[in-house]
């Protein structure tokens, strides 16, 4: 069972701030997350003995991967110009153009969080990358490469609100706070702290309408997705200063695929400045500052 700690980090609190401090002065911000998306140099000659999933994306034509697309700076869809951006968009293709793949190979899945495993498990996405923590409960049905991404629990309030901060998750005892279904922050309340009321729907952008109407008190989720929601609208929305728990992201893949966890570990590990350029170009357009994670074999 996971441990949740409660702590902070302070790099990660300092970046937070930074952030909502550039969004509070005015500053143009990207709701997409931003500058222009790095180039992908598509691998040729790709080999990856033993790995089914693989062999599954040749077959196929190219990868399904499931994303997230509501989650400004992460994983977004625009619907206007059907364009996806984003951190997590652009790790999964990168992931895609090492494996040799094209953009236009590429077919996007949009699943919510308690809804991943499942995916994965009935082969209906061949990879997952979206907000997607390791936990060792996820690993008992899924494997995951990475870590490439580090945040934790935070909170989301409305602008007027008059909390800047959170000490304690149980700050919100008595309060009405939103997350989503099969998140690891939604179990973090409910097993944690039984006094807050906790509500849950399966994407974040319903709790933020929640906040914004005034049903509920915040949402709470890991501070790099509240960042992204803060910073599409920070005369309305604001990121409580206060991190709680350890987010490690991962890239979530059938299990026993060790031939394209390694493959995907080692791409990470030896890319180069190619995490940086990703970063520079999406979530760290907000003005925070976070550094890439090594990646740990054992996820
Ligand atoms: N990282 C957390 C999780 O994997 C919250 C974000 C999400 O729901 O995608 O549960």
């Amino acid at each position: 069972m996971r441990k949740f700690r409660n702590f902070a980090v302070a790099g990660l609190a300092a970046g937070a701030l930074f952030a909502l401090t550039a969004c509070n002065s005015g500053s143009p911000t990207d709701p997409a997350g931003g500058g222009d998306a790095p180039e992908q140099e598509v691998a040729e000659d790709v080999a990856l003995e033993g790995s089914d999933t693989y062999d599954r994306m040749v077959e196929n034509g190219g990868p399904t991967i499931g994303v997230k697309e509501d989650q400004p700076g992460l994983g977004y869809l625009d619907v206007t110009t059907g364009e996806r951006s984003g951190f997590d968009i652009e790790i999964a293709r990168w992931i895609a153009a090492s494996l040799g793949f094209e953009e236009d190979d590429i077919t996007y899945e949009p699943i919510a969080s308690a809804n991943r495993e499942q995916a994965i498990m009935n082969g209906d996405i061949d990879y997952y990358v979206g907000t997607y923590s390791i936990t060792d409960q996820r690993k008992e049905q899924i494997d995951f490469a990475g870590p490439y991404f580090e945040t934790g629990q935070g909170f989301l309030v409305s602008a007027d609100s008059e909390m800047t901060e959170v000490t304690d998750v149980s700050d919100f005892n008595g309060m009405n706070v939103c997350s989503a279904t099969g998140s690891t922050p939604i179990q973090n309340i409910k097993e944690n702290f039984p006094e807050i009321n906790a509500s849950e729907y399966d994407i974040y952008s319903q709790c933020v309408e929640d906040v914004l109407s005034g049903k509920v008190d915040a949402v709470t989720t890991d501070a790099a997705i509240l960042i992204g929601y803060a910073a599409q609208d920070p005369d309305n929305l604001k990121v409580l200063d206060g991190l709680f728990t350890e987010e490690r992201y991962g890239v979530g893949i059938p299990k026993g695929d060790s031939a394209l966890q390694e493959h995907i570990n080692t791409l990470f590990t030896d890319g180069g400045d190619k995490w940086q350029e990703i970063f520079d170009a999406t979530l760290g357009q907000s003005g925070i500052e976070i550094e890439q994670p090594e990646v740990d074999a054992a996820s």
